[in-house]
């Protein structure tokens, strides 16, 4: 996976805001508690490079590389090495301690679980090291008022921040999900139902209709596909595929439903339809796309064989079903092609022999 423009910049973006917010409001907490100290001035400089500046310089560090998700985990990790810095120059001050470390904690489990924990607690060990020994070690167990008042703005706006964020990003998966979940169901060439999700469909729709009337399904097919595809090659196949898709989709009724079955075999539910209602239907679609032509392929004449077969209660399975269809859709092609035709069962045509 490209690292720098996917998952990797994303991550560096996702991060930036939490970070000025967290280390704009953080600035207070550590100045606070650190003037009583008397810091030397580079320690002052550095707190407010590392409040101000940091956040902006750490994102377009990340942006700027190969691997921004490397960097961003990078910069993490010297965000932990920085918190650690300043609770060793506050003396351990309970309260801007606990905030900081926790603030970043909170970060670190939600940038990149446990193994962010754990690389931040060795980081914030490090840079409490490296303050001991360039400012000296002390302990400093009493907040002033002033001190805990200049906590509070990261105690309260830091989590809102970081909550937001994580809330963007759950309803981002969800429409991720969402549309995954539709791409699977979907027929890239003709944006209908593939072969499964229609399946799965008529499984259903059997299911409920055994309480219901009429239905019907149709499986089509283009007559002679292989013989377009060979003479005006398969981008013009895929073009006619496309075509019988679009003509399915505009159609059709809103209930009826459409797939690709495969290769150039189409299917459709049509429900609470009569026999008769679904032939004028099928022969409307049949005499539409026999009438189609392109000016640019003047020679490309298509027709369809269609088999129907109507909703049976005493039908054995979805499969029986299709299985009736498909028999009505080869008697069509043996009768010549270009045309449409009924299935009968057995029990209909003893019905139609022997009316009641
Ligand atoms: P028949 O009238 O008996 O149906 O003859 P036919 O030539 O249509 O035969 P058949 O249905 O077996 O041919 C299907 C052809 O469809 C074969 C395959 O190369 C072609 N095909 C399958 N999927 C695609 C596709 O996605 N695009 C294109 N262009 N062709 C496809
Ligand atoms: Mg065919």
């Amino acid at each position: 996976m490209d690292k720098r423009s996917g998952k990797g910049l994303s991550f560096a973006k996702r991060i930036y805001l939490p970070r000025v917010i967290g280390l704009g409001i953080g600035l207070f907490s550590v100045m606070a508690a650190m003037a009583p100290l008397s810091p030397p001035t580079w320690a002052w400089l550095l707190v407010l490079f590392n409040g101000l500046l940091w956040p902006h310089v750490a994102y377009l560090w990340a942006a700027r590389s190969a691997t921004p998700y490397q960097a961003e985990q990078r910069n993490l990790v010297l965000d932990s090495l920085m918190g650690g810095f300043w609770t060793a120059a506050m003396h351990f001050n309970p309260l801007p301690s606990v905030t900081v470390l926790s603030m970043m904690t909170m970060n670190n489990v939600a940038a990149g679980g446990k193994r962010m924990v754990v690389r931040g607690m060795l980081a914030q060990l490090g840079g409490m090291l490296v303050a001991i020994l360039l400012l000296g070690p002390g302990l400093q167990l009493n907040a002033t008022p002033l001190q805990v008042y200049a906590c509070l703005p990261m105690l309260t706006l830091y989590p809102l921040a970081l909550g937001w964020v994580c809330y963007q990003l759950a309803i981002k998966l969800a429409d991720h999900k969402r549309r995954l979940s539709t791409l699977s169901l979907t027929d890239s060439l003709t944006g209908l139902l593939n072969h499964g999700a229609w399946k799965d469909l008529l499984l259903k729709f059997q299911a409920c209709q055994q309480q219901k009337g009429h239905a019907v399904i149709a499986l089509i097919d283009i007559d002679h596909f292989k013989t377009i595809n060979d003479t005006f090659g398969h981008v013009v196949g895929d073009c006619v595929l496309r075509q019988l898709g679009a003509e399915l989709r505009h159609n059709l009724r809103e209930g009826d439903q459409a797939g690709r079955y495969g290769g150039d075999e189409f299917c459709v539910i049509l429900p609470d339809t009569s026999e008769a209602e679904a032939c004028l239907a099928m022969e409307r679609l049949r005499e539409r796309v026999a009438s189609y032509r392109n000016p640019q392929l003047p020679h490309l004449r298509i027709s369809l064989s269609i088999g129907l077969s109507a909703f049976e209660a005493d039908l054995e399975s979805p499969e029986h079903w299709l299985e009736q269809a498909d028999k009505a859709l080869y008697t069509a092609k043996h009768a010549g092609r270009d045309q449409i035709n009924f299935a009968r069962s057995d029990a209909a045509t003893l019905r139609l022999a022997y009316p009641d």
